[in-house]
This record gives C-alpha cells, sequence and structure tokens, in this order.
C-alpha cells in the first residue's frame, strides 16, 4: 500500500480522561465505513495513521467521519536530510504559491538537527530552486516535517473534517424521521454530537404511498453514510390513526396523534435500548410546534426528547439539508401521515383536558401495543443501494 493518510483528531482532545475510548470508537468507526478499501489503520494518543491504494475514495469517505478534524496526505522518507529536501522540493514544485512556511517537529530526539536548524536547511534549499519567499506568519502554503521514529512524515494541505464526536460515544437515540427537510438535519446534527440513530417512521398505508415510505428510507440510508449502523422502524399506524379521526374532533386529531407518536417513540426507544427521542420540531413552524403545544405533546411521557433544529430558521435548516444531501429527496412530493386529512383549523394552544378527555373515548393502548407488535425493521442501509429507489 503506497499512501499513507493522517488523521488530526476533533474536539475528542479536550476530553482527557475519555481520550483512549474516544480513540478506539473512533478507530472502529473509520473501519466500518472503509469496509470496501484495503488498508490498515495504527492509532496512538496523538495522531492515527491509515495506509491504503485507494487515495481518493478514501479521503471521500472520511469527509463523512465524526471526530476527524484533519485529514492530510503524508509523504514518508526516511530520516536524512538529502530525502527530506528532495520530497518537498517535489511536492512544492508542483503547487502555485508566492510565500511558504516549513514547520519541523521533531517528535525523535536522536535525529540530531534540531527543528529550527532544519527549518533554514530545509527553506533555504527550496528558496535556492523555486522563486518564492518565506513567510512565517501568513505563509500561501505551509509545509510541517515532523520527525518520527518510524520515520519523516512531510505533508502539506490539510483537509477539513467534520469535527464533532465519534457516533455512538453517547450511545442511541430514536430519530423520529418523517420524509421532510427538519428531521434529517436533526438526525444529522445528533450524529455529529456522538448520538448514533435509530429512525421510527409512522405509515399508513393506504392513506399514504409506498414511494412515501422508500422516500424515507432513502432519506436513511443517505444519513446512514455517518453511521453505518442506521436501522429503520417502520410502525403500521393506519388503525391508530383511523381510531384517532373517528373519535376525535378535527380540530384536535394532530395534537392527539402526536401525543400517540411520542408515547410509541417512548415505548421503542426503552425496548430498543435509546437514551433520548429526538425529532425535527421547529418552534412555530407549524400549529402543533408553538409552545404551548409542544408542552401537551410532550407531556404524555418523562423520556428526554431533543429537538436540535428547534431554534432554526427554515432557510437555515435548508442550507444544512443541501449540505448533507438529503434536500433533493426530502422535497420530493409524497404525503406523510401528518399531511393527510390535514384538518383545516388545528388547534394551536390546545387544552389538555380536551386532550386527555378525548383520549379516554377509545382504547389507544390497545391500538400503540399492535403498532409495536407489527413494527417492520430495516436494516443494512448502504447507501449506493437506494440510490435508485425513487
Ligand atoms: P419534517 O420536515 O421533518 O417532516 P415538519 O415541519 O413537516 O417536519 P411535522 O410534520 O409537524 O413537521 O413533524 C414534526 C416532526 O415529527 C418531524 O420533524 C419528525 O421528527 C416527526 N414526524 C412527523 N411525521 C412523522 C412520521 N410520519 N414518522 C416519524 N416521525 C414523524
Ligand atoms: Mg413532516
Amino acid at each position: 500500500m503506497n499512501n499513507l493518510i493522517l488523521i488530526k483528531y476533533g474536539e475528542l482532545t479536550t476530553k482527557k480522561s475519555n481520550r483512549n475510548t474516544f480513540i478506539k470508537l473512533l478507530a472502529t468507526n473509520i473501519k466500518k465505513i472503509l469496509t470496501d478499501e484495503e488498508f490498515n489503520i495504527k492509532f496512538d494518543r496523538v495522531r492515527m495513521y491509515i495506509e491504503c491504494n485507494n487515495v481518493n475514495s478514501v479521503i471521500e469517505k472520511l469527509k463523512n467521519v465524526f471526530g476527524i478534524h484533519g485529514i492530510v496526505i503524508c509523504h514518508k522518507v526516511n530520516t536524512n536530510i538529502e530525502d527530506i529536501k528532495q520530497k518537498v522540493l517535489e511536492l512544492l514544485i508542483k503547487e502555485n504559491f508566492e510565500s511558504f512556511k516549513i514547520n519541523t517537529r521533531r517528535a525523535d530526539k536522536s535525529f540530531e538537527v534540531h527543528s529550527m536548524e532544519l527549518n533554514n536547511i530545509i527553506g533555504g534549499y527550496i528558496l535556492k530552486n523555486i522563486k518564492s519567499r518565506v513567510d512565517v506568519h501568513n505563509p500561501d502554503i505551509l509545509v510541517t516535517i515532523e520527525i518520527r521514529v518510524e520515520g519523516t512524515f512531510i505533508y502539506t494541505n490539510e483537509i477539513k473534517g467534520l469535527g464533532g464526536y465519534p457516533v455512538g460515544i453517547q450511545g442511541k437515540g430514536m430519530l423520529m424521521l418523517s420524509g421532510g427537510i427538519d428531521s434529517p438535519v436533526a438526525g444529522y446534527l445528533s450524529l455529529k454530537r456522538g448520538v448514533d440513530l435509530e429512525c421510527l417512521y409512522f405509515e399508513s398505508p393506504p392513506h399514504t404511498s409506498l414511494e412515501a415510505k422508500n422516500k424515507v428510507i432513502k432519506l436513511a440510508s443517505i444519513i446512514n453514510s455517518y453511521s453505518g449502523n442506521i436501522k429503520v422502524n417502520v410502525v403500521p399506524f393506519t388503525k391508530l390513526q383511523e381510531a384517532i379521526y373517528k373519535n376525535v374532533p378535527d380540530s384536535y386529531v394532530i395534537t392527539i396523534m402526536r401525543r400517540m407518536m411520542y408515547r410509541i417513540a417512548e415505548k421503542l426507544s426503552i425496548k430498543n435500548n435509546c437514551k433520548v427521542i429526538i425529532n425535527g420540531e421547529s418552534i412555530g413552524q407549524v400549529a402543533s410546534q408553538t409552545l404551548t403545544s409542544m408542552g401537551v405533546i410532550n407531556s404524555v411521557t418523562n423520556f428526554p426528547v431533543i429537538r436540535p433544529v428547534a431554534c432554526m430558521d427554515k432557510l437555515e435548516i435548508i442550507e444544512i439539508s443541501k449540505k448533507i444531501k438529503t434536500y433533493e429527496t426530502s422535497i420530493l412530493p409524497y404525503e406523510d401521515c401528518c399531511t393527510i386529512f390535514l384538518p383545516t383549523h388545528p388547534v394551536i394552544n390546545p387544552d389538555m383536558n380536551k386532550c386527555l378527555n378525548y383520549e379516554m373515548s377509545f382504547n389507544y393502548e390497545q391500538l400503540i401495543n399492535e403498532c409495536i407488535e407489527n413494527i417492520e425493521v430495516i436494516t443494512n442501509l448502504k447507501q449506493q443501494e437506494f440510490n435508485d429507489l425513487l
């Protein structure tokens, strides 16, 4: 394998006591995302190195891994001045720049030339061979030379990593995933903070179509490229939803329906070891997302709920959804169970007692249990296999 990539850790370096756990999990996550590649991985407390053949495709995949701060393609040479000089020249001659800086780090103190001295030797050699100047404060190009026991590593440009924490370090959350714009973004933001995901989708066939379900699966497969572990629980919601429409006045159907969704999300989270429910609610966006509505809906559970996009404007959410490539799928026009039979005047300040009374008029607990018993679980969400789903 003739390429070497160096991974710089992100925010995890601040968590001193958990450092080893973080690094090991990051390595596991990287291995998972590189299953189709030939590679070797080595790591210590400071850095991680990946040897591979297909450097470009490996780097594209590493760009999707949370917990990576920077990615650099390293060039390994023997630790002697002549080899270092030649390699730095070979790298810089391909670049377009006016100023540069050489930054040597001498981790292997047995190498007799000190850092400053090596900076001068290599810098002088470059000045002699390439028309340029040294700028130590704001160089166009920074050349880093790391003298280590196993050899000398030379690199120039650093590719920015995603940052965040390794996925799974916080355990798992249950993402309520609809086909809209907001919930996939909420999922992505949770993954970024180290929360792995399981998804929960409520479908109401024949009122909702197979396309609507496939759209959700495709969205899950896109966010799965940041995790590798995601599965989708498809909940058959038709009977419960029909019972709600039969027993509850029009203006309250959405409120009651969402209270049922939360009840099911709680039960499934406990069953499947998820520590938190996650959804794409955003304050004030629709009638069920006023603070009063959110309070009345949330009151059915004590389970923690996070709403990563709660305080974002729609345009900010759209910007993220474009960046993470869920937007094009999210805007496909398939009906969700929240949008079918939408009442003309959904209540925006629902009354808790009314909700409790309406709910007493039918046996929803039995229907909730049926929903959970009949869940369809979809796994193996490799993104490329779902590209043509819609
Ligand atoms: P989104 O753009 O994510 O669909 P939205 O603005 O359309 O959100 P709602 O339809 O009120 O808002 O839904 C709010 C949140 O409830 C969604 O972001 C999602 O987390 C969850 N949700 C709604 N419908 C479903 C569903 N059919 N299955 C699972 N979760 C759902
Ligand atoms: Mg929606």
